[in-house]
Formats: structure tokens, C-alpha cells, sequence
């Protein structure tokens, strides 16, 4: 997408998403007629998505990073999703190549060691995948919302990708936790039973723990890094040009 049809797009989103609901907010996008992706971690504001894509926007694909460090529980609901929805989830796995060089020179779970080698994980596993997975849409679709951590308080509903050159668009970004929670309830949306065990926020298993009470929801993402700013690299301007060699 070019850059002037972006700044149009996002100013028109600026001023209407937050008179609509969800359902509108993604049908509104079907009107523009570009070629729409959306991704999902199986997290519960991506489940919400999903929910409400497929009937309000069918023509976007939906895509998951395979990252093979997932929960077993996140991979069940892949299949549960797909089996509830009558979809396929489009799966991107990382290079074997790149995951091989990665444990020669690191280790299997070298990312407890450096936020050097963390990155370089995450480089690997998701932010190269994502790119496949993202090549020649227009939009981007997430499931960000404000309320998940101080580094994501002031989320636009659209935004320009530089990086990607595409128009990112947050369908969620007004919504809180219990807004979530209460759709989730009400349409009998199927998510991850890790939610209920502590996990607001699900990752790759290694990386994930449970958070204690009034932590922040992503608290329990790479823990062991005293980073309040700490982001896999998927919603990090720079991080799809700054990909680890290893
Ligand atoms: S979250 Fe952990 S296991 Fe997953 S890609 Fe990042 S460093 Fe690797």
C-alpha cells in the first residue's frame, strides 16, 4: 500500500472506529478492497478477533507463528478454532537452518542467557515467519489493546508499518480486559484453558509464566528481563530490518 493511501485510511479510522463496534470496525475494512492478514497467537483478544472476522471480514487470512516452543494447550486450540469456525489458520514455521544455527551457537534455551540471544530467538522463531507471513498483504490485522502493558498505552487503531509498508490497523485498541472477557462469555468463544491458570498473556512455553495479583498483563513475558519495554520484535519499528545473523 502506498503511503498516502494509508495517511487517508488511517485518519478515516481515526475518526470512526471508536463510534463503532467491532464487527463494523472489520467490515468497514472488506470496503477498502486490499488483500487483508491478520494474526493470531490464539491469545484471548485474538480469539475475539477471530470470532468476529469471519463473519464481518471473510476475505482476510488468518495466520499463526508456529514458533515449535507453543504450550501444548495453544496448539490444541489452533485445531479448535479451525474446527469451530470451519477455517484454516495458516501456520509459519521458523527455518530449520536458522533454528539449527541458533541452538549451535546459544543453546536449545540459550534466550535465558543475553537479551542478545533472546532477540536472536525471537528473530528466528518469529519476527522472519512473520514477514513470510505478512508478504504482499496491504493491511495487517492485530489483536493489541492498550490495557495489556505500559508499552502498549497508547496503541492507535491504524498506523503505518514503515518497516513493512503496510497500514496496521488494532481493532481492539479501546477495549479492556473485561470487555474481552464479557464477548468471550456472551458468544461462548473458545480460548486457551492457560488463561484461567494465571496467563492473561501466552507466549512460547519457555518464556511464559503465570503472574502474580496487579502485575501487569504481560508481566509473565521473558520475566527475567528487568526491560519494562520488552516486545518479542513483531511490534517493534525497526526489528523486521535488525534480524540477528544467527
Ligand atoms: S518467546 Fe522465547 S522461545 Fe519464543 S521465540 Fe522468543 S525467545 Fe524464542
Amino acid at each position: 500500500m502506498r503511503r498516502d493511501e494509508a495517511n487517508v485510511l488511517i485518519g478515516d479510522i481515526s475518526c470512526l472506529f471508536g463510534t463503532l463496534p467491532l464487527e463494523d470496525r472489520l467490515a468497514w475494512l472488506q470496503s477498502a478492497g486490499h488483500s487483508i492478514v491478520f494474526t493470531t497467537s490464539l491469545g484471548i483478544e485474538d480469539q475475539v478477533v477471530t470470532d468476529a472476522l469471519v463473519s464481518a471480514l471473510p476475505s482476510a487470512r488468518i495466520v499463526t507463528l508456529d514458533t515449535l516452543r507453543l504450550f501444548d494447550e495453544t496448539v490444541d486450540l489452533i485445531e479448535e478454532t479451525e474446527a469451530r469456525y470451519g477455517i484454516s489458520i495458516e501456520r509459519f514455521l521458523p527455518e530449520p537452518s536458522a533454528v539449527d544455527q541458533f541452538v549451535a551457537t546459544y543453546g536449545m534455551n540459550g534466550f535465558y542467557e543475553s537479551v542478545e540471544a533472546r532477540h536472536a530467538c525471537c528473530g528466528i522463531r518469529k519476527v522472519e515467519p512473520l514477514g513470510r507471513a505478512l508478504a504482499g498483504a496491504d493491511i495487517w490485522i492485530t489483536g493489541l489493546r492498550r490495557g495489556q502493558s505500559a508499552a502498549r498505552g497508547s496503541v492507535p487503531f491504524a498506523e503505518w508499518d514503515a518497516d513493512r509498508e503496510l497500514l496496521k490497523i488494532n481493532p481492539l485498541a479501546d477495549m479492556s480486559l473485561e470487555d474481552i472477557r464479557l464477548r468471550v462469555a456472551e458468544r461462548s468463544i473458545p480460548v486457551n484453558p492457560l488463561h484461567l491458570r494465571g496467563y492473561p498473556s501466552i507466549g512460547c512455553a519457555p518464556c511464559t509464566r503465570a503472574i502474580k495479583p496487579g502485575e501487569d498483563e504481560r508481566a509473565g513475558r521473558w520475566w527475567w528481563e528487568r526491560d519494562e519495554q520488552r516486545e518479542c520484535g513483531l511490534h517493534v519499528a525497526g526489528a523486521a530490518s535488525a534480524l540477528p545473523a544467527a
